[in-house]
């Protein structure tokens, strides 16, 4: 007997916390294969939400894997090469993104996510061979993109590589709804796409918004939360196994593969929260600390605390880290700490790192 259960509510119901008088403009959508809410307060609030949702769904056409003609889809079929520049742009952040995290984030994993069913909602357990033969084209250092010169790039991979945008597309977006916030003179605003959550500016009362970090091991409880986060033009991107994941047999596998294994990743970690600053000026399509956000809470969970902890020292990139331990431990980065509030009920210890 298979139990499937995905929790796409999860982090979206935890904004609840951030209490919302006199609010301008929300909407709560479906989108990007996930629950998304934006909020705005401030400016042309009604337009930054608007413009927000079709941002969203557009960059969904263009971006899904399992949306016929996107992007990235007739890609992976094998019917064109060519890709518009934002999905060009993203491709080679993500193809960056590989070699900095070592291989740890890599878009090509595609076909192994693929495999456990992931990508079909028809989840399985792969056999050692397949999965073996699927990790031969997992090498996303491979992947280039060259301008045509009529405003579209071709994208040059591997033979038999395909892609997978779901570690990265929603940072992404959130850093589209940041340029939106900043077009639409926003004085705050909340854009949270499953666990991609952007803070904009300050609540209505000129407080910070306060996020919450979902108690890993509670996922279907959107009130168990180990921690939160006061945040003021800041992203905050959540990776977990329990946000995607099916049981068989009385084992658990999730969502997030380890390139080197083909397997879920077992780390001992059970969440990654990575946090940025928000840049305040469009980035005008270009990826930015949203888009870095994702990739990394992706790739910091498959590492483990141990090499996430170093890649934070040494990386040079600036981020903070909430780190949630199977063995019961909150870890969080110095820079956070200050008004970060845990919660004392949880059950977990918690550790600042410095
Ligand atoms: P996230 O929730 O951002 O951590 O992304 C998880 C999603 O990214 C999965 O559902 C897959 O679509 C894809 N993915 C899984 N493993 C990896 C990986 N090691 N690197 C990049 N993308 C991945
Ligand atoms: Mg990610």
């Amino acid at each position: 007997m298979k139990r499937i259960i995905t929790s796409i509510f999860a982090a979206v119901l935890l904004l609840n916390l951030a209490g919302c008088a006199s609010k301008e403009a929300e909407e709560q959508f479906i989108g990007m294969d996930t629950a998304i809410r934006l909020v705005a307060y401030g400016g042309n609030a009604e337009k930054a939400v608007e413009q927000g949702m079709n941002c969203v769904m557009e960059l969904e056409r263009t971006l899904s894997r399992t949306l016929e003609d996107s992007d990235v889809a007739a890609f992976n079929a094998g019917e064109r090469t060519d890709v518009a520049a934002e999905t060009a742009w993203l491709l080679k952040t993500a193809a960056e993104y590989t070699r900095t995290t070592n291989g740890a984030f890599d878009i090509t994993i595609a076909p192994v996510v693929a495999s456990w069913g992931f990508t079909t909602d028809s989840y399985q357990v792969p056999e050692q061979a397949e999965l073996e033969a699927l990790l031969k084209t997992v090498d996303g250092t491979a992947l280039r993109v060259e301008p045509r010169g009529d405003g579209r790039y071709d994208v040059i991979t591997e033979e038999g590589q395909v892609i997978d945008l779901g570690g990265i597309a929603k940072g992404y977006a959130s850093d589209r709804m940041a340029d939106i916030f900043a077009e639409q003179k926003s004085s705050g605003g909340l854009a949270a796409l499953g666990g991609n959550v952007l803070a904009w500016g300050t609540k209505p009362d000129d407080r910070q918004w306060q996020v919450a970090v979902q108690d890993p091991e509670k996922p279907n409880d959107g009130g168990a939360w180990v921690g939160v986060l006061p945040l003021e033009d800041a992203f905050a991107v959540t990776s977990g196994g329990y946000q995607r994941f099916f049981e068989e047999n009385g084992q658990t596998y999730h969502h997030i593969i380890d390139p080197a294994t083909g397997y879920p990743a077992d780390s001992g970690l059970t969440s990654v929260t990575v946090v940025a600053d928000c840049h305040k000026e469009s980035l005008e399509g270009k990826p930015g600390n949203g888009t870095m956000c994702d990739a990394l809470s992706t790739a910091l969970f498959v590492m483990g605390e141990e090499k996430a902890l170093e890649f934070w020292h040494d990386s040079g990139l600036d981020f903070d880290l909430v780190l949630v331990t199977e063995d019961g431990q909150v870890l969080v980065t110095d820079g956070l700490t200050d008004g970060f509030i845990f919660n004392e009920e949880s059950g977990y210890q918690y550790e600042i790192v410095s």
